[in-house]
């Protein structure tokens, strides 16, 4: 018998072989889910994989971490929940950067994810599983997270669709935070119409998660959009370039208008993200102390405090020590003033920036990374090298705003470039339509 639940849990294990793309599969689960898809739901049996920071009871989430290992979630995330109502049917978790720190997937504690494109490039990270099991074809759809691009970055190296929509129009219940204030659940997929039927069934209020909430459809109307000047030169490959330049004459050639706009506090942004991000990762992954989730290093008779420092010493990743470490120093008493307090202001100054320069435009458009994907180890010396290619996706994540990368052509070393459109909070679907219509006229 063969279903695409079935061919799709065929394909992921190939795919697995050549890229390291899934942390799990869910063979059992997802036949009997299968079998029991009511006919003429929305999804009708579609498989589904789902980043293994998304809980779905039952089943292990490690959240790409030792610390992890073992632990089983009695619950389910609302957005996976919504999903299978609607008849999609998960088959397999996908490898991430270790609680969602990372651009290239290096950090995950089981080993990076391969491009499915070229073995000796990254997938890009953290969502890197869930963008790399989409490019290699094993399913049609993957769930990522995105704090600071993790699921635009990645569907750009891989050449496939990645979507953040705004702040709160998913619920982030069943999550495994890494920033509150940041994280959104996003969608992979190799086309518009797919997201766009995920998210249509995940969206809205959630009574689990106090940020959610309905937005109502605002359609946009200016039929301009603005290229962010910040982030069309310096910096960026002549492939990026190349890319967003397709994409300007793409969409003048469907009869939109494309103007310039200065956003100067650009400038702020990487800063004032890994500020932010790592003090709210600081604060949440302290729960990790081996009392309550995952696995607990210790000898017999250790008091809570040895066992907490073991616990954390030896199965935290390098990177996310270092996260937990400049989170908690921009927090600690005598310099939060001058590091989070100044970061927090900066994040409004940004978001302010980025409201103003979305006024009389349907959306910002930039490249979404700096360049293609990286080659494996070439970032890992050097954190901050790595850090600075978020430049153009974590905006959206301290604006709040909805935003999207698409396919935009292929560089010279024959890897993908992505685009990045990024809309007012709520203009989801209109976010979606234009990105629709980008990628119609970029095919022309
Ligand atoms: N690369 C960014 C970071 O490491 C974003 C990651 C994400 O979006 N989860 O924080």
């Amino acid at each position: 018998m063969t279903s695409p639940v079935i061919d799709a849990l065929a394909a992921a294990r190939q795919v697995q072989e050549r890229t390291n793309a899934f942390l799990g599969f869910l063979d059992d689960r997802a036949t009997a889910a299968a079998a029991g898809v009511p006919p003429g739901s929305p999804l009708g049996g579609l498989p589904v994989a789902v980043k293994d920071n998304i809980c779905v009871a039952g089943t292990p989430t490690t959240a790409g971490s030792r610390i992890l290992e073992g632990f089983v979630p009695p619950y389910t995330a609302t957005v996976v929940e919504r999903l299978e109502a609607a008849g999609a049917v998960v088959v397999a978790k996908t490898n991430l950067d270790e609680f969602g720190m990372g651009s290239t997937n290096e950090n995950s504690a089981f080993g990076p994810v391969l491009n499915p494109l070229d073995p000796e490039r990254v997938a890009g990270g953290s969502s890197g599983g869930s963008a790399a099991a989409v490019a290699a074809g094993a399913v049609p759809l993957a769930l990522g997270s995105d704090t600071g691009g993790s699921v635009r970055l990645p569907a750009a190296f891989c050449g496939v669709v990645g979507f953040k929509p705004t702040y709160g129009a998913l619920s982030r219940y069943g999550l495994v935070a890494y920033a509150s204030s940041l994280d959104q659940v996003g969608i992979v997929a190799k086309d518009v119409a797919v997201v766009r039927a995920a998210f249509d069934v995940m969206r809205g209020e959630d009574p689990l998660d106090p940020t959610s909430r309905a937005f109502q459809a605002a359609p946009l109307g200016y039929g301009r959009v603005a290229v962010v000047k910040e982030l069309a030169g310096d910096g960026f490959s002549e492939a990026a370039r190349r890319g967003l330049e397709a994409a300007r004459r793409a969409l003048e050639s469907s009869g939109v208008e494309v103007v310039e706009v200065d956003v100067p506090a650009v400038r702020y942004a990487v800063p004032t993200y890994y500020l932010i991000a790592t003090a709210e990762a600081a604060s949440n992954l302290s729960r990790y102390d081996g009392s309550l989730y995952g696995v607990r290093v210790g000898r017999s008779g250790d008091g809570q405090e040895a066992v907490s420092i073991r616990t954390r010493g030896e199965l935290f990743g390098p990177e996310v020590k270092r996260r937990i470490l400049m989170g908690t120093f921009a927090l600690s008493a005598g310099y939060r003033d001058a590091y989070y307090g100044r970061a927090v202001a900066a994040r409004a100054r940004i978001a302010a920036q980025l409201r103003d320069s979305l006024a009389g435009v349907d959306a910002l458009i930039t490249p979404t990374a700096t360049g293609t994907a990286y080659r494996l180890g070439e970032k890992t010396k050097d954190p901050v090298s790595m850090y600075v290619g978020d430049v153009a996706t974590c905006l959206a994540n301290l604006g709040g705003l909805p935003a999207i990368s698409v396919p935009a052509g292929t560089a010279d070393d024959g890897l993908p470039v992505g685009v990045q459109l990024m809309g007012r909070p709520g203009s989801d679907d209109g976010i979606l339509d234009l990105a629709e219509s980008l990628v119609a006229a970029l095919r022309a």
